[in-house]
Parts: structure tokens; C-alpha cells; sequence
């Protein structure tokens, strides 16, 4: 049974997807002083009441007593008034919070980098300056460095374990949405309606034209890093799953799907006036920087910001 606390963070984000940008509705960033500001949030652990939007996160500002080192939670969706109260008490309870969460969350596959416990449970800390850098509660509050990472660097604290969307098996395949010469890109529905973006590489032992398990490996790597790179301007990757079929290795990429398809043909279809499109190419460099911040350098921007 879940404990009081998980229960409640259940009830609070379990239902929020992680690629949606919202107005957040009530919420003033305190270092910008933007309302209701349409963008991911974070909300501070340690101060009382802070936000700051994704924006002044990511350019690492900060206002009043919040240091950059203070833990962040990240809010996707906008939280009604009574979810943000609620979300208010439970952090305010910390040493509650720690030990329910300690009871039940356990985060698969991950493994704290500075006392190498695997897999981390309660609650995980994320850097988000060093590359695929999970921390367990302990080693974070210890104040412990490993390697490049030290006890400034931002973070982000996750109070659940991610859920996955779904097997890749069960998804309704609805037709094309691009190929490349690796594989093709398709449109697919969830169980629950929901649609996503699905990559297929395909690696053909057969076929010298195909990726070798080796080039794989790196992409591998890569997408695991996306995976757990968060920014509103960038195109969110979930997971990925592979599979045996044949002789072949099919990689399979679950990702954000663009309604309105790729920048080029959003630019052909949309007439943007100047203000917009001098905010969409300030998007572009914000995702691009980002992305460069965290030795990634091939992704996709998200057009929906724009
Ligand atoms: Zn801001
Ligand atoms: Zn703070
Ligand atoms: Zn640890
Ligand atoms: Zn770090």
C-alpha cells in the first residue's frame, strides 16, 4: 500500500505528461517576476514558496535567499490552487517526505554515481550540469563531489519514479511521418489515445549500409541522456525499447509528437510576424544552448513554443 505521502504526490503529478508547456496558472517566477508564465516550472525545496520558470532555471539565475544548489522539483502541468497547497504542506513536512518515500519509490535502473547504491530509492536527485549524474538523497545532502560534480551545481529532485507510457507492442501504429536512411519515423497511439513519435533504427548484420552495434551503443547512450534532458524547447524523448527480429536489432525511439511537423514546414504553413519570429529564433538558440550545455548536439527544437 502507498503510504500517505506517495499517495498524495500520486495524486498531485501522476496525471502530468511530461512534454506539456502550460500557462502556470497562479505561479510568479521569482527571478523574472513573469505570471502565470508559459513554461516548465521549478519549485524550490528549500525556500519557501519559489518558483523560477524554465527559462531563468536554465540560465541559472537566482533572486533572494535561493542558492543555485538548492534542489528543484519540476512541474510540468499547471497545478490547481488545492494541488499546490497540498504539494506546499508535503514539503514543508520534509523528514515525512523522506521517510515514506523511502519506504516505496524505488527508481529502476538507476545507480546513485557517488556511493554507487543501485537502484536508488525515496527520492533521486538529478544534476543538471554533469551528464546522466543521479544521486541518492544521502550522497546529495552530504555535499559529496565526485569527479566534475560539485555541491553548486543545480539539480533537479524527482519525488516519483518516472512511469513508463507504454510497450512499445501495445501502440496503434496511424502511418508515416518520416524516413531517413537508418530508419523511418512513425505516428502511433497509446492505449490511452495518446499520440507519440516513433523512430525505428534498424541494425542489419547483413546490410553494410546499416548502423553497427557499436555507433548503436553511442545512440544509445545519447538517447538515454535526452531522455532525462528537460527543457520546454526541446523535443522530449521517453524511452526506448529493442527487440530481436530475424537477425536484425530493431531500436525503438518513443518520442514527443510535433503537431506541426518540422520547423520548415511550420514556417511554410504559419505566417509569423516579426516579434514572433525574432521570440522563435531566441527559442532556437535557448534549446540549442541547452542541448550544447550537456554535450548533446543533433536534437530536435520544439516548434510548439514558439
Ligand atoms: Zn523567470
Ligand atoms: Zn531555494
Ligand atoms: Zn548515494
Ligand atoms: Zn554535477
Amino acid at each position: 500500500m502507498d503510504s500517505s505521502v506517495v499517495s498524495k504526490l500520486k495524486e498531485i503529478f501522476d496525471e502530468s505528461r511530461l512534454d506539456v508547456v502550460e500557462h502556470h496558472k497562479g505561479s510568479v517566477c521569482q527571478s523574472c517576476e513573469r505570471k502565470d508564465f508559459y513554461d516548465f516550472r521549478y519549485k524550490c525545496l528549500e525556500c519557501n514558496n519559489y518558483d523560477l520558470c524554465g527559462l531563468c532555471f536554465e540560465t541559472r539565475r537566482t533572486s533572494k535567499d535561493h542558492k543555485l544548489s538548492h534542489p528543484m522539483i519540476l512541474v510540468f502541468k499547471s497545478l490547481s490552487p488545492e494541488k499546490n497547497q497540498l504539494l506546499d504542506q508535503i514539503i514543508q513536512e520534509k523528514d515525512k517526505l523522506l521517510k515514506e518515500t523511502a519506504k516505496i519509490n524505488i527508481f529502476e535502473g538507476s545507480e546513485c554515481k557517488i556511493c554507487k547504491v543501485s537502484p536508488i530509492k525515496g527520492i533521486k536527485i538529478k544534476c543538471d550540469i554533469c551528464i546522466n549524474f543521479d544521486m541518492c538523497w544521502d550522497c546529495f545532502g552530504s555535499g559529496e563531489e565526485h569527479e566534475k560534480h560539485s555541491k553548486d551545481h543545480p539539480t533537479v529532485v524527482f519525488l516519483l519514479p518516472r512511469r513508463n507510457i507504454c510497450d512499445i507492442k501495445s501502440l496503434e501504429d496511424c502511418g508515416e511521418l518520416g524516413g531517413g536512411q537508418f530508419g523511418d519515423v512513425r505516428l502511433v497511439k497509446c492505449p490511452n489515445n495518446q499520440q507519440y513519435a516513433l523512430k525505428t533504427i534498424i541494425v542489419d548484420p547483413t546490410d553494410k549500409k546499416s548502423l553497427s552495434d557499436a555507433n548503436m551503443k553511442s545512440c544509445h547512450n545519447e538517447v538515454q541522456g535526452l531522455t532525462e534532458l528537460y527543457s520546454s524547447t526541446i523535443v522530449k524523448y521517453y524511452e526506448s525499447q529493442t527487440e530481436e527480429k530475424d537477425g536484425k536489432k530493431y531500436h525503438y525511439i518513443l518520442m514527443e509528437y510535433m503537431q506541426n511537423g518540422s520547423l520548415h514546414t511550420f514556417l511554410k504553413k504559419i505566417k509569423l510576424d516579426k516579434l514572433r519570429r525574432f521570440n522563435l529564433v531566441l527559442l532556437l538558440i535557448r534549446g540549442i544552448r541547452r542541448m550544447h550545455k550537456k554535450d548533446l548536439y543533433t536534437r530536435i527544437l520544439n516548434p510548439k513554443m514558439c
